[in-house]
């Protein structure tokens, strides 16, 4: 059984996104810039907000950060993300969701120009992965996904059966989509799906991303599957602590699974990997260069 190691697979890619960078300002004088907006202060998204800054500084980015109170109005909210989509120091817009309740983060969302897009939340980009367009700035997760697949399958999944339990737009529709971009047999699954852990045990890939824990079981798993789990729940142990477990029941999944993500460990590290990807790739169409 493999353990997908995520940690390591996440440092290897932003120290090749560091390469790519270092030629970009020495080359083209282009040292792109990554703007995240964080509203209010919920301390998830500030841990979340803090880890992408350092790690887009790490990889020889520009970060900008803009706080802003719970209280701002969606129009001032609106006005800033329009000041950035015309500010060329900034090729990568990013607002930390979830949003307080007056504001609608679907406006907010399709207020960022689509180039600029790199949580790849905006309709164009959408679209434009579910046109298979190569122009397509993916939502991250997803992508980490997929990499982190291939690591146990090798870049060919074609043929390849894939059940992905959940149809949330951040991660269970893209990441079927890109599934199916990989020429794979895919199976949505969802809360509303009968006998999940009869499909399961026909998947060679399964991918968890619904939010409780343990839910997918041992023996739900098919003999040598690769099992790549996004889900982050926090539980409480018997010793009175809390502990931080994924979707799938890992001490059953590991006795039959070929390959699985740990939690944490897993596909966590690689969002902010596959984030920084994209401010590199969205940097370099701007500019109308290939990716160094
Ligand atoms: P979501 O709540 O938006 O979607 C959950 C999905 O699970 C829904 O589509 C629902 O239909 C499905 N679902 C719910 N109960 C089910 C059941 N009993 N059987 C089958 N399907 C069921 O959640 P999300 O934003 O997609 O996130 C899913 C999980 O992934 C969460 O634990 C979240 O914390 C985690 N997550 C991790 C990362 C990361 O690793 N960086 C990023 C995003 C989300």
């Amino acid at each position: 059984m493999m353990v997908i190691d995520g940690k390591s697979t996440a440092e290897n890619l932003r120290q090749s996104i560091a390469d790519s960078v270092r030629v970009l300002i020495e080359q083209y004088d282009l040292q792109p810039g990554l703007a995240v907006i964080l509203v209010g202060e919920d301390p998830a998204s500030q841990v979340y907000v803090r880890n992408k800054v350092r790690q887009t500084l790490e990889v020889g980015m520009k970060s900008m950060e803009y706080r802003m109170p719970p209280d701002i109005s969606q129009a001032e909210l609106l006005a800033r993300i329009d000041q950035l989509n015309n500010d060329p120091a900034v090729n990568g817009i990013l607002v930390q969701l979830p949003l307080p309740a007056h504001i609608d983060e679907n406006a907010v969302i399709e207020t960022i120009a689509p180039e600029k897009d790199v949580d790849g939340f905006h309709t164009i980009n959408s679209g434009r992965l579910m046109n298979g367009q190569t122009a397509a700035l993916v939502p991250c997760t997803p992508q980490g996904c997929i990499i982190l697949a291939k690591q146990h399958l090798g870049d060919d999944l074609s043929g390849k059966h894939a059940v992905v339990i959940g149809r949330s737009n951040i991660v269970g529709k893209p990441v079927a989509l890109l599934l199916l971009q990989e020429n794979c047999t895919v199976t949505l699954a969802h809360s509303r799906t009968e006998n999940l852990g009869s499909l399961c045990s026909d998947a060679d890939i399964i991918v968890a991303a619904v939010g409780r824990p343990q839910m997918i079981k041992g023996d739900w798993i098919k003999p040598g599957a690769t099992v790549i789990d996004v889900g982050i729940n926090r539980i409480d142990t018997a010793a009175g602590k809390t502990q931080l477990v994924g979707d799938v029941d890992y001490a059953e999944a590991q006795e039959v699974a070929g390959a699985i993500t740990p939690v944490p460990g897993g596909v966590g590290p690689m969002t902010i990997a596959c984030l920084l990807q994209n401010t590199l790739t969205a940097s370099c169409s701007q500019r109308g260069i290939a990716i160094p």
